[in-house]
């Protein structure tokens, strides 16, 4: 008798996985930041990763991190992918809904998620949990009841040929 594939990617895997495929859409020339929301059945709602919002030509708009004029940067402009991911579905509401994504959830896209219905957020990585932006995001998080852990990395490695 022929036994089910024991290596089948698991649930984390696979939708950290799409966080990360999805980031590697954005064009930031230094943050790639990917995310995927997920039912509670475990079906994909929605994707997202950093840009700017649509009609604001990647050309255009400035992707520079510093500059005396503030306007010359990419911060005003840019989408993060969460806010994204939470804008790019239509299917009616995200409430009871998880949300995967490569960089912790600064505080403005904290409030997008808490606002959303969404109760839990699995991040890679924490690298800016000493700036207020991350600081603000996990009080508000922690205030609104919103889980949040981090991914468990099982190190396995996908080779995927395009
Ligand atoms: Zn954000």
């Amino acid at each position: 008798m022929c036994e089910k594939r024991k290596d089948f990617l698991s649930w984390d895997e696979y939708f950290m996985g799409v966080a990360m495929l999805s980031g590697m859409r954005s064009k930031d020339p230094n943050t790639q930041v990917g995310c995927c929301i997920v039912s509670k059945d475990n079906k994909i709602l929605s994707m997202g990763y950093n840009g700017f919002p649509t009609g604001c030509s990647d050309d255009e708009f400035p992707w520079a991190r510093d500059g005396e004029d503030p306007l010359e940067t990419k911060y005003v402009y840019s989408t993060h992918s969460e806010l994204n991911a939470i804008l790019n579905y239509n299917g009616g509401s995200l409430a009871g809904a998880r949300l995967y994504v490569s960089l912790f959830p600064c505080n403005e896209c904290a409030k997008a998620i808490i606002q959303c219905g969404i109760r839990e957020v699995i991040y890679a990585n924490d690298k800016y949990s000493d700036t207020v932006s991350v600081i603000a995001s996990k009080r508000m998080m922690d205030a609104a009841g919103v889980k949040y852990h981090q991914y468990q990395k099982t190190d396995r490695e996908v080779m995927i040929r395009l």
